[in-house]
């Protein structure tokens, strides 16, 4: 009989033991798929930036004098090395900041389209790319951006682009398990239709609406085809282009959408545990 006790005990501790461990396993995997996306407070442009266990990637860093603000946000953020950049095309509310963000931080890997554009802007940018060290890689579709958290795919531009700068935009989708986030640069309708044509998987959570809320962008056809959760506007408070455009924010609430607006609420913050994605504004990254 008091072996008998002494056998269960036993096997009740090793139980507990095995328990335990499987607890903490668990605990360590979900702490290295927690993905944070934040939509900076830049004004009128855009910067978005993504951060996992092992990844610092910025998608645009808004207008020239917003470089400051962007390095600032991502100091706060302890980040002193971007393991990618992403330039999604040659205009000056996207990439110039970026020369800023070259200068002050480490970079590894330098994403744009292949386009030519003559701006001192968008030579700013060549120029800090080249004292980087590093050269640019082609941002098309196709590209896989190299991560040990995400899935990182460009996937347009799905064609070269027209004149318009816009029609270069490249489109990232990164997928954190079950999460997934779209950002569309300033992607065109042309570009939305060429995705939707070639059949591709374009379902989202979280959609960072194309070309600040402007009616070339967001057409139902593609917002119903993302069919997101939220959209991220990223948009300066009484900017001359009057973005975002109603006819877009109709649609929004039309197909039922949650709305998140620079504008309004500062630097946005999503939080992804590859389930559920929660989300909150954080006044502190505000620009000076
Ligand atoms: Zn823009």
């Amino acid at each position: 009989m008091k072996w008998a006790s002494t056998i269960l005990l036993l096997l009740g501790l090793i139980v507990i033991f095995y328990m335990t461990r499987e607890d903490e396993a668990q605990r360590t995997d979900d702490t290295r798929s927690e993905v944070t996306v934040y939509g900076f407070d830049v004004g009128q442009g855009d910067s978005t930036f993504i951060q996992t266990k092992t990844d610092a990637i910025l998608i645009d860093g808004g207008n020239n004098g917003k470089g400051d603000d962007v390095v600032r946000y991502l100091r706060a953020l302890g980040v002193t090395r971007l393991t990618a950049l992403i330039a999604t095309h040659p205009d000056a509310d996207h990439i110039g900041g970026l020369d800023t963000v070259l200068e002050e931080l480490d970079v590894e890997r330098v994403y744009a389209p292949r386009v030519n554009h003559t701006t001192e802007t968008y030579r700013d940018f060549l120029l800090a790319v080249k004292e980087e060290g590093v050269t640019i890689k082609t941002a098309k579709a196709g590209v896989t951006i190299p991560s040990e958290s995400v899935e990182l795919e460009i996937i347009a531009p799905v064609t070269d682009g027209t004149s318009d700068l816009n029609s270069w935009s490249a489109v990232l989708r990164m997928t954190n398990k079950d999460n997934t986030f779209l950002f569309m640069g300033d992607a065109p309708i042309r570009t939305e239709q060429q995705l939707l044509k070639a059949g591709l998987d374009v379902k989202a959570d979280v959609l960072k609406i194309g070309h600040h809320g402007a009616d070339t962008s967001s057409s139902i056809p593609f917002l119903q085809a993302v069919h997101p959760t939220r959209a991220l506007i990223s948009v300066g408070e009484g900017n001359s282009y009057r973005h975002p455009r109603p006819t877009v924010m109709n649609a929004l609430a039309a197909e039922g959408i949650t709305i998140d607006r620079t504008d309004r609420m500062g630097t946005i913050e999503y939080t992804s545990d590859g389930t559920a994605i929660t989300v909150k504004s954080r006044k502190d990254l505000r620009p000076n």
